[in-house]
């Protein structure tokens, strides 16, 4: 074993709830340490849609969510939390050492962690975009296939096709209004999007106004060019038309394909196949001393948000301090 220095609590993933749960560690005197597969720290929303605005976050309006996870992170990381990015959770074992139960987590860098408690905030996992069913599809990234929007920048001037049915797809129609060359084209495979209500009412209204094209049912079937995209064959899955839309940039925005790989192996319950479950009360999961918080996290009527894993990391940090401290939460 490497790495033996003991911390209070290990936080797995540092998305928002991680550095939330890591505030609440160090704001009662813990210790912390972060382990994170990604080489960046920010979760799902880093890594997806860092210059999306959120609006629903308490106390901010409207901000980026790139800026969000900034200000996370200097709030997370402020009592000086040890941050070990670029390692995936692999076991977790229980050891005793001078007497004391601890967690030993290994990661797949070979390390060993030790800690008194253990904080899950592993959002949906080891994540991958869901793909269109186009062969050799891949082959379009860097030449006009987009799975996340990292840049606006990246669509100035282009005529956009985005594919999707939910908020992200929504999302991005109305946020890159300003952007893009218009109309931007919203290709979905049904005729009912599953996006906020008031997103589209937006997006029919700028239809209306001829800045948004919206096809359904309809779904991608070729992508075209002579090395960078230059058009899509689109059908129409009503009647069977096929017609050819001039593009330079295709967003596919169907989500994505997660699982929790190791975690799932921890002897941990779970709650269907991608969540763990916990008391919402305490936010502990079925392996004592190992709590859950943030879109990792089950329960009936649970709903994956940034402000639901904020207030699950406040739980599951006071709850775990608490415990191994054997003090009163
Ligand atoms: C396109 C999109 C738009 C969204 N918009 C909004 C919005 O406007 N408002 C809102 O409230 N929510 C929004 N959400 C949801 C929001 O992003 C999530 O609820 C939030 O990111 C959950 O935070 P988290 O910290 O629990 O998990 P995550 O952000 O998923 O972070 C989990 C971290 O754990 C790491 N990890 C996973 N497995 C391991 C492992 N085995 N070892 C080490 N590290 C691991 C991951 O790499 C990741 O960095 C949106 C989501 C998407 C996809």
């Amino acid at each position: 074993m490497s790495n033996q220095d003991v911390r209070d609590v290990t936080i797995l993933g540092a998305g928002p709830s991680g550095l939330s749960a890591a505030y609440y560690v160090g704001h009662r005197d813990g210790t912390v340490r972060i382990v994170e597969s990604l080489e960046q720290i920010g979760g799902q929303v880093a890594a997806t849609y860092p210059e999306k605005h959120v609006y629903d976050v308490a106390g901010f309006p409207k901000i980026l969510g790139q800026k969000l996870v900034d200000m996370c992170t200097e709030q997370g990381l402020q009592y000086g939390a040890d941050v070990r990015l670029g390692e995936e959770a692999k076991t977790l074992e229980r050891v005793s050492e001078n007497g004391e139960d601890l967690l030993a987590l290994t990661t797949d860098a070979g390390n060993t962690y030790l800690s008194r408690a253990m904080i899950i905030t592993a959002g949906h996992g080891a994540f991958e975009p869901r793909r269109l069913g186009i062969d050799g599809i891949d082959e379009w990234l860097g030449r006009g296939l987009h799975y996340v929007v990292r840049e606006k920048a990246a669509f100035a001037g282009k005529r956009c096709v985005i594919v999707g049915g939910g908020d992200s797809a929504l999302d991005w129609t109305l946020g890159l209004q300003d952007t893009a060359d218009l109309p931007i084209t919203l290709v979905h495979r049904r005729d009912r999007f599953r996006a906020l209500e008031s997103s589209m009412n937006e997006a029919r209204r700028l239809e209306a106004e001829g800045a948004v094209k919206i096809l359904t049912p309809h779904e991608v079937r070729e992508v075209h060019g002579d090395g960078s995209m230059e058009a899509l064959t689109i059908e129409n899955t009503g009647t069977g038309e096929l017609e050819r839309y001039e593009c330079q940039a295709l967003i596919t925005l169907l989500g994505f394909v997660s699982h929790l790989g190791a975690i799932a192996e921890w002897g941990v319950e779970l709650e269907g196949k991608r969540q763990i479950r916990i008391d919402p009360t305490t936010c502990e999961t079925s392996l004592p001393g190992v709590y859950a918080a943030g879109d990792v996290a089950g329960y009936e009527g649970k709903i994956t948000l940034i402000s639901v894993g904020f207030g699950e990391a406040a739980l599951a940090a006071n709850n775990a301090i608490a415990k191994f401290r054997g003090a009163k939460v």
